[in-house]
């Protein structure tokens, strides 16, 4: 770097897990002026939103920080949304984060002109930056069933990521639940331990493996606050099951694979006492097509009393409750759709328009791809993180972003240089990372004959199909031979300082 480095500034588009890692990266490069603009009045992303009862993360919590802020204090090996949101609030605090943060600033626009990014959000306020660091997240438009009558609904009927605290459920209360993906395996269980009638409308079962949640007691805590390293050893012993088993299991490696599969059926077997129950949630595709769901409150919840599995079909909604294909009307006070997400809206709906006008809705018509999951052709200086292909199944997605981060800085190292004023990826890089992908998709179990949002419209997993050794591996270094830099001249650049 030459001794005087360009001081670059960079906006940060969302204040969740993701952003508030950048913040802390930068500055710690040395690069200070930064902005976070963030849509709601509080930090958090993901675990800002969700709250719903059981809301937890299914990846071993020692694994699910940042490397640099390890936390001896988690309460259990699955740590609890509530738990993980105030991590982010102790970190943001420790960190000084707030301070870079805009709140309540959505994003509506951000074009790219004359060697510049314009950003514009809901409050009017324009800003101006070097790069654009898109944090916005993957899960985070709730996804409503197109179904019949949705509206008419006359009880309580909201999403899972917009759960309405104020509604009680209890024993006087007939709660329906749409869905059976991970959130609602979280859910349904507390639902049917409130005592209320809960009936749970499944369209596809889903494969469950049983990995216990341990408790970890003020004793264990406190062993681990006085021995730092036994909490290295927690992280490293996470990361080596993920990588090692759930990871290697649904990307085509034999053992695994088959281990997984012995599990998850043996806890189908074992678990669900009566035959008709169980084959009512046997799935009928691979394991790991879907994501696998690490749980074990559900099957021992769904054989309780107060539950009642509905497989027959929606045919629509009324203002009492749901009718199913076979007339019968099942009346209910609350409804809970635990429908998921739009995975593939990424920082959309918000405009973003690279060179020559051209909008991102038409650089993705044909299909949403990124160089390396975050470098987009026509849009120079901009980095999407957890952009597609970055999931890695079941795996945690802060070590992605911190590996992803690294390579940002490296990038945003190089324009500070002088190396260049813009870089973007060659759309042959592009072509090339996207064969390379498609090649490692065939042997995993994401196309194993299921339908789940890790599909595209192709019916292309939007995944890492590969180990997560390769990923660090293949990250550690830009490769400038795939990307096309350019230096602005000096005209061009008065212009941009005028
Ligand atoms: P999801 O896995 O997409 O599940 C959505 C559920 O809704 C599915 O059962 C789906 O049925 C059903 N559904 C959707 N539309 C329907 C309709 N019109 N009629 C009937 N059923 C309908 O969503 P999710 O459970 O919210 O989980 C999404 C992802 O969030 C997970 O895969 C995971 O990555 C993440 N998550 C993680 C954790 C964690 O512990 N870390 C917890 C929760 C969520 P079909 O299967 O038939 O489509």
């Amino acid at each position: 770097m030459s001794p005087t480095p360009r001081s670059p500034s960079v906006i940060i588009i969302g204040a969740g897990m993701t952003g508030i890692l950048m913040v802390i990266k930068l500055r710690k490069a040395g690069i200070t002026n930064i902005t976070v603009l963030e849509k709601k009045d509080k930090i958090g992303g993901t675990w800002r939103e969700n709250t719903y009862p059981g809301v937890a993360c299914d990846v071993p919590a020692h694994m699910y920080t940042y490397s640099f802020e390890p936390n001896p204090n988690w309460s259990n090996f699955f740590a609890r949304g509530g738990e993980i949101q105030q991590y982010f609030e102790h970190v943001v605090e420790k960190y000084d984060v707030s301070r870079s943060i805009r709140f309540n600033e959505a994003v509506t626009d951000a074009r790219y002109k004359d060697g510049q990014w314009i950003i514009e959000t809901e409050k009017n306020a324009t800003y101006t930056a070097d790069f654009i660091v898109c944090a916005t997240g993957i899960l985070h438009h709730p996804a409503f069933p197109d179904i019949e009558g949705l509206n008419e609904f006359k009880g309580e009927m909201f999403h899972t990521a917009q759960w309405n605290h104020n509604v009680a459920v209890n024993s006087d209360k007939r709660v329906g639940v749409i869905g059976t993906g991970s959130t609602a395996a979280q859910a349904i269980p507390e639902l049917i331990n409130s005592g209320a009638d809960v009936s749970i409308f499944q369209r596809t079962p889903q494969w469950l493996m049983p990995l216990s949640d341990f408790t970890v007691s003020e004793k264990v805590k406190q062993r681990l606050n006085k021995y730092p390293w036994s909490v290295k050893l927690m992280r490293k012993l996470s990361v080596f099951m993920m990588e090692h088993f759930f990871t290697k299991a649904v990307t085509g490696h034999f053992f695994q694979k088959k281990l997984l599969e012995f599990l998850c059926k043996a806890n189908l077997r074992f678990s669900i006492k009566e035959r008709s129950l169980r084959e009512k949630l046997r799935p009928n595709y691979q394991v790991g097509c879907k994501r696998v769901i690490i749980n074990k409150t559900f099957y021992r919840a769904i054989q309780k009393p107060n539950a009642n599995l509905v497989t027959d079909a929606i045919e629509r909604i009324t203002d009492k409750g749901i009718i199913t294909k076979d007339g019968k009307l099942h009346k209910l006070d609350v409804l809970v759709l635990s429908t998921g997400f739009h995975p593939f809206n990424f920082m959309r709906p918000m405009n973003l328009i690279g060179r020559e006008e051209l909008h991102i809705e038409d650089a993705w018509s044909d299909k949403i791809k990124a160089y390396r999951s975050m470098l987009l052709p026509n849009y120079p200086n901009f980095f999407l993180m957890l952009g597609p292909n970055t999931p890695i199944g079941n795996f945690s997605v802060i070590a992605m972003s911190e590996v992803q981060g690294d390579y940002i800085i490296k990038m945003i190292n190089k324009w500070r240089s002088g190396e260049f004023d813009e870089v973007e990826p060659k759309p042959a890089a592009i072509k090339t990372f996207n064969d390379y992908i498609k090649k490692g998709l065939k042997g995993t179990s994401w196309v194993g004959g299921c339908q789940s949002w890790y599909l595209d419209k192709d019916g292309d997993p939007v995944l890492w199909p590969y180990t997560w050794g390769r990923w660090v591996n293949e990250m550690a270094e830009p490769n400038m031979d795939d990307l096309v830099t350019t230096k602005l001249d000096a005209e061009e650049k008065k212009d941009e300082a005028a």
